[in-house]
């Protein structure tokens, strides 16, 4: 969000979004947001040293930059992704709604008018949203191209990080791969916005090592359906993403899809959604280490269940079967088809999409080579109890308040905490505040509150020399006359 106020035009005749849009000017002029920048401009030789550099422009990394103007600090967004095709939601997603209910508020940072309500109801009005069931995949996209506009954060796309180093003096070496070339940013502090995935990759079971890579894909590649049409295609999972892979076959035309899915039962229950309230929202970073993991490892065994609608789109194709109770035990090619061998049975398919979710990997992030050693994780920090084993818990990283990395060892990354992990595998330290819609605001304004804090104790003593010769008087001098001195007597009398 720029710094500068935009105060509102007077034009009454808007209608629609340019009506919202003078509404939300109106609102931050009222707040008095953005605040007066406070933060020196620093250079390092000849090069200027930009305050934040946040990686990942999709809703995450927009509510952080929107949450660092709120607090008079600028953030520069670098995205590999073309305009307007940050995150999966107009890329690699294959839902036709999302699964969160319509009114939350997701991104808007408690501004009213830039909910995604209000875009919806500028334009198509109230009885469109009463009629709403939810919100269309690519239509959240599109509400948060509008943001991304509105809230003018300054993003700069097709710029892929290749590098960040935490310098000993300090500052963060940020490599890039432009559209233009290579190119390096320092910046005080670097936020890693990126993502489900944000430290690693699509988790992949080992049973597909074998495979051909032309032979399958993950859910999470961008992959073309259109090539399924006539295939016989295998699915395993069974979360929401499975599902929106083989509606999309089957939409597009698959001979068959069949889903094997190691339990024996759907879950049926969201314990994620249950466990949202504001007391968790607020409360989570200051558990205890064995209450944040076993609600986080309870949360994540009881799995959550892909949304009725996803799944009725999948069953009402005569040709879609659901193979519950049937892990899969061995997977390999006989020329172009692949043979999937389960308890129930040997399966024989033209393609397969494993839908097995992500993990945490360093190896698939080249990017963080650099800091990714000396990251303390949770493995390293607290042993569960048997029955509570949960890798993508052991793997995350432990974060301090402002969601910074901390060193394993103290010593062997001077710097690193210069680094905030804002992206889903904080949810262990954190809660889920870093990427899903609900609480997206929440996890922004701690981190922007956090990170202005970090600034101001960094550069207390040139704030203070500030204020020393600070000289703006709100007195002149002339607003009184100094009383007479009294007479010797009653000044002895007192
Ligand atoms: C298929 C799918 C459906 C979902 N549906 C819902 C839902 O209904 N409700 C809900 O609450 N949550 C949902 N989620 C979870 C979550 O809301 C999304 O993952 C959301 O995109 C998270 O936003 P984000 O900003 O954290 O990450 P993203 O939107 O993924 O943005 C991360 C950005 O980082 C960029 N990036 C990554 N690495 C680099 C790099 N090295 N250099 C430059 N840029 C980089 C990427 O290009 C990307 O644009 C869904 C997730 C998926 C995958």
């Amino acid at each position: 969000m720029s710094t500068a106020t935009h105060a509102p035009h007077s034009c009454p005749s808007a209608t629609g979004l340019a009506a919202l849009e003078q509404r939300l000017a109106q609102d931050l002029l009222y707040l008095g947001l953005p605040p007066r920048p406070w933060i020196a401009p620093s250079t390092c030789g000849n090069q200027p040293v930009l305050d934040v550099v946040i990686v990942g422009g999709g809703q995450a990394g927009l509510a952080a930059a929107v949450g660092l103007a709120h607090v008079g600090i600028q953030a520069v967004i670098l995205d590999r992704a073309p305009t307007d095709f940050e995150g999966p939601w107009a890329t690699t997603a294959r839902m036709e709604t999302l699964r969160s209910p319509k009114e939350l508020v997701g991104p808007a940072m408690g501004q009213p008018a830039l909910t995604f309500r209000a875009w919806f109801v500028a334009q198509f009005g109230t009885a469109a949203w009463d009629a709403l069931d939810k919100i269309p995949r690519v239509q959240w996209m599109d509400y948060l191209r509008w943001f991304r506009r509105v809230t003018r954060v300054d993003v700069r796309n097709t710029t892929t990080v290749t590098q960040i180093v935490p310098r000993p003096d300090g500052l963060v070496r940020v490599e890039a791969e432009t559209a233009t070339g290579p190119s390096v940013l320092l910046a005080r502090r670097v936020v890693l916005a990126t993502g489900r995935d944000g430290l690693g990759g699509p988790a992949i079971p080992g049973f597909m090592q074998a495979l051909p890579r032309h032979l399958w894909a993950h859910s999470s590649d961008p992959n073309d359906y259109a090539l399924l049409k006539g295939l016989r295609v295998g699915v395993i999972g069974a979360g929401s993403s499975a599902m929106d892979s083989a509606a999309t076959a089957l939409e597009m035309g698959a001979r068959s899809v069949d889903l094997l899915i190691r339990r024996k039962d759907l879950p049926r229950i969201n314990k994620s959604k249950g466990s949202g309230v504001a007391g968790l929202t607020h409360g989570h970073h200051d558990l205890s280490d064995a209450d944040k993991w076993q609600l986080r490892h309870y949360i994540n065994s009881a799995q959550v269940p892909p949304p009725r609608g996803s799944t009725l789109r999948v069953s009402r194709h005569a040709n879609a079967h659901f193979h519950l109770g049937c892990p899969v035990q061995e997977v390999h090619a006989e020329g172009n088809t692949v043979v999937v061998r389960t308890p129930k049975g040997k399966f024989e398919f033209d393609f397969l999409i494993v839908s097995t979710g992500f993990v945490i990997d360093w190896s698939r992030r080249p990017e963080f080579a650099a800091i990714a050693p000396h990251i303390h994780v949770w493995s390293q920090r607290y042993q569960p109890p048997a029955d509570q084993h949960d890798q993508e818990l052991a793997d995350s990283p432990v974060l301090g308040p402002a969601f910074e990395f901390q060193e394993a060892s103290p010593g062997t990354c001077p710097g690193l905490s210069k680094v905030h992990c804002f992206c889903y595998p904080a949810t262990l330290s954190h809660g889920a505040v870093a990427g899903d819609i609900p609480n997206i605001s929440d996890g922004a304004r701690r981190l922007a509150a956090g990170i202005a804090s970090h600034f101001y104790r960094e550069d207390f003593s040139q704030h203070f020399a500030a204020l020393q010769s600070y000289e703006e008087p709100e007195l002149m001098g002339d607003e009184w006359v100094p009383a007479p001195a009294l007479p010797a007597a009653e000044t002895a009398m007192s």
